[in-house]
């Protein structure tokens, strides 16, 4: 069930997220440690959207394993960033496989990624997607729950939700459509990261002046720490708040 991460502070490489560390999202994208909910590899596509200075994020996105992509390793050793979010897909059964379905999707300053999958899609969300703007659904990226998701979420983010808000309202809302979906989400504007760990696995590693969410753990450091499930966590570089997350 993809693999997400999420990485705000000091400029790094992309390298030093994907590739470098010992359980990155290149190995994870072959070997994840802690899959859940089905599927055993994170082969049906990858994106990485970061941001380049004060400009609005840069997405690379591919529907191949990140491993059989020649690009992406010159790509990701000169790109030097201070925010993150990227992310190996294991499509859900019946979903398309095209690089338009992995994420993250974007608008303006947002980056979006959903691990996990909506229980009874698609007929368990019409209700939800009944109040979407008609022209949100007929322009919806790729017929995907995840794409779907995005549309609710941004839906929130434009009405003026602050992102930690825009995401518990939307498990809440979905999980009570959809009883037993997992939803782990992460949202960022650059600035700050807002996650939920609703039926998948979340780690966090935060230094004085960094902090990365992970699927799991990319390395065996230490400072890594398992979120609980049913918990909505919002953090920027410097500072992080968690809180209950309604989960029918
Ligand atoms: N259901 C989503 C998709 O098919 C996400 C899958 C996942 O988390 N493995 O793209």
């Amino acid at each position: 069930m993809c693999r997400h991460l999420a990485y705000l502070g000091p400029p790094v490489s992309l390298s030093s997220l994907l590739f470098d560390p010992p359980y990155g999202l290149l190995r994870q994208s072959w070997a994840p440690r802690d899959m859940r909910g089905g599927g055993t590899i994170n082969a049906d596509g990858f994106g990485v959207g970061w941001y380049p200075g004060d400009g609005d994020p840069v997405r690379y996105r591919r529907a191949q394993p990140m491993w059989s992509d020649t690009t992406l390793p010159d790509l990701a050793a000169v790109t030097v960033t201070g925010a993150v979010l990227a992310a190996v897909r294991s499509a859900t059964v019946g979903m398309p496989l095209h690089e338009t379905a992995a994420a993250p999707f974007a608008e303006g300053r947002w980056l979006f990624s959903h691990n996990g999958v909506v229980r009874g899609w698609p007929d368990s969300l019409v209700p939800l997607a009944a109040g979407l703007p008609v022209r949100d659904l007929l322009t919806l990226e790729v017929p995907t729950d995840s794409a779907l998701l995005w549309a609710l979420v941004r839906h929130r983010l434009r009405a003026g939700a602050a992102p930690g808000d825009a995401l518990a309202e939307t498990v809440a809302a979905v999980s009570a459509a959809a009883p037993g979906s997992r939803l782990n989400l992460l949202l960022t504007d650059g600035a700050t990261v807002a996650a939920s760990v609703a039926g998948h696995a979340l780690s966090i590693r935060r230094t004085p002046d960094s902090v990365l969410l992970a699927s799991e753990p990319f390395d065996d450091d230490p400072g890594w720490r398992a979120v609980p499930d049913g918990r909505l966590v919002v953090a920027t570089a410097g500072g992080l708040d968690s809180r209950e997350l309604t989960v029918a």
